[in-house]
C-alpha cells in the first residue's frame, strides 16, 4: 500500500509523521471519509468543500487547491490499483511547538489513505441494527461545532465505547437539549406515516454527504423529507429507521433502546432507498 504524505508516495511503512504535529498533540487538524465504487470517487467535490468548510472553521490556511486535492485522491486509488475502496483523507495543522497556538505550525500535513473498505457485517443489513442511546452529549456547537469535521473525535468514542459496553454497534447522541443529535459516525434517519425526518445541522448532525444524497433521493421519489428536532420517543415510535454514512451507506435500524421500531424488520423505505442509492453512487462520481 502507498500512501501519500506531503508530496509524494511512501510504503506504509514509511508514512509516519512528527510526535510534534500538532493533529497528533492536540487533534487540531480535519479529515474526510471518501466512497470509491466502481473507478468513480463518490461525490468528491461536496467532500472537498466540506474540508475546505471545516478548513475555514478552524482557520488553517489550506495551501491546495480543489482541483489539487481532487486529482491528489484519484492519484492515490491509481497507485493502488483500487476500483472500490474507502479513502481516508487528513490535513493536519503540522509539526509546532508543545503549546497550543497554531502559530508555531507554518506547514499543514497533508495525508491521503487509499484502502479497502471494512463494512459493517452483511446480517446487519437484512436483520437491521439494535442500538442504544448513550449518556454521552454530542458537542454543544458553541464549544465544537459538530459540523467541523475535525480530527478530534473523543467526543464520538466515549459515545461508541459506552455503545459496546451496551453490547450495540451503533448509538445515538443526545445533544445539550436532550435532542436527537446524530450517531457516533452515521446520520440518523426515520419514517413516519409516509414521511421521513432527521436531526438538522442546529441539533448537531453533521452534513452529512451520504444523508443528502439520500434526502435528494427521496424528495426526487416523491416523498416528504424534514429536517427537524427529533426525540428519543419519536423514534421509537416511528413506522421506520436508518443510518447513513460513507461506509455504512444506508443501515437499517430495528430496535432502540429495548423497543421494536415498526415491525422489528428493515422497512420498505429503507429498502427502496438504498436500492436508489446504489444506483445513485455510479452516476456521481469523479472518474480517476
Ligand atoms: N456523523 C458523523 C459524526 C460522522 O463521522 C459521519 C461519517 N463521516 C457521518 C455522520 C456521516 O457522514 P457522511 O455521509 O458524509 O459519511
Amino acid at each position: 500500500m502507498k500512501i501519500y504524505l506531503d508530496g509524494q508516495f511512501v510504503d506504509k511503512e514509511d508514512a509516519k509523521i512528527s510526535v510534534f504535529d500538532h493533529g497528533l498533540l492536540y487533534g487540531d487538524g480535519i479529515f474526510e471519509g471518501i466512497r470509491l465504487y466502481r473507478n468513480c470517487v463518490y461525490r468528491l467535490d461536496e467532500h472537498l468543500e466540506r474540508l475546505e468548510y471545516s478548513a475555514k472553521a478552524i482557520l488553517l490556511d489550506m495551501p491546495w487547491s480543489r482541483e489539487e486535492l481532487s486529482e491528489l485522491v484519484c492519484e492515490s486509488c491509481r497507485v493502488n490499483n483500487l476500483s472500490d475502496g474507502y479513502i481516508r483523507l487528513l490535513v493536519t495543522r503540522g509539526p509546532g511547538s508543545l503549546g497550543l497556538s497554531p502559530n508555531s505550525c507554518p506547514k499543514p500535513s497533508l495525508i491521503i489513505i487509499a484502502d479497502k473498505i471494512a463494512l459493517y457485517p452483511e446480517e446487519c443489513y437484512s436483520e437491521g441494527l439494535s442500538i442504544v442511546t448513550v449518556p454521552t452529549r454530542r458537542t454543544n456547537p458553541a464549544a465544537l461545532n459538530p459540523g467541523v469535521k475535525s480530527l478530534n473525535y473523543l467526543n464520538n468514542i466515549m459515545a461508541k465505547i459506552e455503545a459496546a459496553q451496551a453490547g450495540a454497534l451503533e448509538a445515538i447522541m443526545l445533544n445539550d437539549q436532550g435532542y436527537v443529535a446524530e450517531c457516533t459516525g452515521d446520520n440518523l434517519f426515520i419514517v413516519h406515516k409516509g414521511k421521513m425526518y432527521t436531526p438538522d445541522a442546529a441539533n448537531g448532525a453533521l452534513r452529512g454527504i451520504t444523508r443528502q444524497a439520500v434526502i435528494d433521493i427521496a424528495r426526487e421519489q416523491g416523498l416528504e423529507v424534514r429536517e427537524c428536532n427529533l426525540t428519543r420517543y419519536e423514534i421509537w415510535n416511528a413506522d421506520e429507521c436508518f443510518l447513513t454514512g460513507t461506509a455504512a451507506e444506508l443501515i437499517p435500524v430495528v430496535k432502540l433502546d429495548s423497543r421494536v421500531i415498526g415491525d422489528g424488520a428493515p422497512g420498505k423505505v429503507t429498502k427502496q432507498l438504498h436500492a436508489a442509492f446504489h444506483d445513485e453512487v455510479i452516476s456521481h462520481g469523479t472518474m480517476l
